[in-house]
């Protein structure tokens, strides 16, 4: 998708720091992190919100939270982690490609 950060990031284009990448997924390191350890999980489909979302997008969303799980030990997550997908604005969605914030390193204010 042109003009698109993450798609950008995905192909090369712009420079980033990945943790992990599959066929499906990249994580990389947030340029503005707001914890510790704040990464960026991003499909590689080009989408922006969950009302997008057919089966297909669905499965892979599930197989995403999955996988984050499966990974969260090597990320340096062990001590837990929190996952926060902005939508829109009210939400304060900056990047209209899909992304799962991974958020951790530390004990996270919750009120
Ligand atoms: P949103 O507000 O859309 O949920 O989150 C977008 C996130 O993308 C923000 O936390 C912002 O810091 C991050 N971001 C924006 N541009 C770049 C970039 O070029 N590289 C990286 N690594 N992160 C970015
Ligand atoms: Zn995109």
């Amino acid at each position: 998708m042109e003009n698109c950060v993450f798609c950008k990031i995905m192909a090369g284009e712009i420079p980033s720091t990945k943790v992990y990448e599959d066929e499906e997924i990249v994580i990389f390191k947030d340029i503005e992190p707001k914890a510790k350890i704040h990464l960026l999980c991003v499909p590689r489909d080009h989408f922006a919100l969950l009302s997008e979302a057919d089966d297909a997008r669905a499965a892979l969303l599930g197989r995403t939270l999955k996988k984050i799980g499966a990974l969260a030990p090597s990320l340096g997550l062990s001590d837990g982690y929190r996952l926060v997908v902005n939508q829109g604005e009210n939400a304060g969605q900056t990047v209209h490609h899909l992304h799962i914030h991974i958020l951790g390193g530390q004990s996270l204010p919750w009120e």
